[in-house]
């Protein structure tokens, strides 16, 4: 999970990493006290704001509204703005980079820092970053940081020390697989300031952190819902809704229907259920995700195809449905499941081909 900028500043600030003063706002009424001059931030999990536009300065209060208003209605790389983050604007003498991620190829962990910090990370020549792998068994040691902050070039040299040790404690304590600070800017007061922050949780140890979880707001609302339900739901650009069982088939399905010029907007895993209870409301959550057409595709093993129909008919029978099914269904009680999906008026196909053709055709009307 990826955190956004002001919870990672939270973070840091919890950790005695120094941050501009500011403060989330989520419209442009909430905008005034505010730090002039200020930047303002969207607050959105992508890389590269600031080119994307994402990232505005402003000298009054009136002006910080007109941004705000502006920002908040925008989208950045197809994301929208939900949330800002208004503060000091701090005169930056130097960008500095520094972050800890996972070498999995060295089994270790990495601490990357680099005195050309900023922008354009991306492009800066490996051997103008500074590397130095953790044993996790050991952990980081004191020379690991010195040895980094010795090339960095700085005189606060204790403050940067801090900082480090500080980025590495966040990474620990939440199971991250990064912490970054890009960039951390040398002001010319000389203090060092975190003005961004990108840190990422490792997603299976998310049950370790429900503090995290409840805050998250990235997180669509329909797959919050199929989380909290264990279903397998995934959102993706199309207007197809699929669901399959298993991921195999699942991912098979997308295949079949991106062929025939299809996307799929919505699928949905059923894995191995056996449950009408529990199709009833991956069904359900389908339905609130408003696919144009769905594609039911079944490979009945331990989920068993009646189960399957069972449940999309009581949806159906008990609530309606808008749009059309396309249905391919195939093994264990296939025939029960075709008569039951007859009754709520809908006709199996058998293969796959036809389905993903048929639910195209749909899709495009
Ligand atoms: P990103 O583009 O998503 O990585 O967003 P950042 O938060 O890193 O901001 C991009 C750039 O905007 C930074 O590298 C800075 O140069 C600039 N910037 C961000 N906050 C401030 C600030 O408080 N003062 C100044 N002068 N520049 C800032
Ligand atoms: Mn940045």
């Amino acid at each position: 999970m990826k955190l956004l900028e002001y919870q990672g500043k939270h973070l840091f600030e919890r950790y005695g990493i120094s941050i501009p003063r500011g403060r989330v706002v989520n419209s442009e009424e909430e905008i005034k006290d505010i730090p002039l001059p200020c930047v303002i931030k969207a607050q959105v999990t992508i890389g590269g704001r600031g080119k994307a536009g994402g990232i505005k300065e402003a000298r009054s209060e009136e002006e910080a509204r007109k941004v705000a208003t502006d920002l908040l209605g925008k989208r950045l790389k197809g994301i929208p703005v939900r949330k800002l983050l208004v503060e000091e604007k701090v005169e930056i003498e130097r960008e500095i980079y520094l972050s800890f991620s996972i070498d999995t190829s060295k089994r270790a962990y990495l601490l990357m820092a680099s005195s050309l910090g900023g922008v354009d990370i991306e492009s800066i020549p490996d051997e103008k970053i500074m590397k130095e792998w953790i044993n996790p068994l050991i952990g980081l040691q004191p020379f690991n940081v010195r040895r980094v902050v010795e090339r960095l070039n700085v005189t606060n040299r204790k403050e940067i020390y801090d900082i480090i040790s500080g980025m590495y404690r966040i990474f620990r304590d939440y199971d991250c697989e990064l912490v970054e600070i890009n960039p951390l800017a040398l002001t010319r007061e000389e203090k060092l300031v975190a003005l961004d922050s990108k840190i990422i949780v490792n997603d299976d140890a998310l049950f370790r952190h429900p503090d995290l979880v409840e805050e998250d707001e990235s997180i669509d609302p329909i797959e919050r819902e199929a989380k909290q339900k264990g279903i397998a739901f995934v959102r993706l650009d199309g207007n197809i809704g699929v669901i399959a069982n298993g991921a195999g088939l699942t991912m098979a399905t997308l295949d079949a229907l991106k062929n025939y010029g299809g996307d799929a907007g919505v699928f949905l895993d059923l894995g191995g259920t056996d449950d009408v209870e529990k199709v009833k409301q991956a069904f359900q959550l389908m339905k609130k995700a408003k696919p144009k057409v769905i594609l039911l595709n079944l490979f009945g093993g331990i989920t068993k195809c009646d189960t399957v129909a069972k449940g999309v008919e009581l949806v159906i029978s008990e609530e309606g449905i808008e749009c059309p099914i396309v249905a391919r269904i195939k093994g264990v009680n296939e025939r029960e499941a075709r008569e039951i999906l007859k009754k709520a008026g809908i006709e199996a196909v058998e293969s796959l081909q036809e389905a993903a053709m048929l639910a195209t055709e749909f899709a495009k009307r």
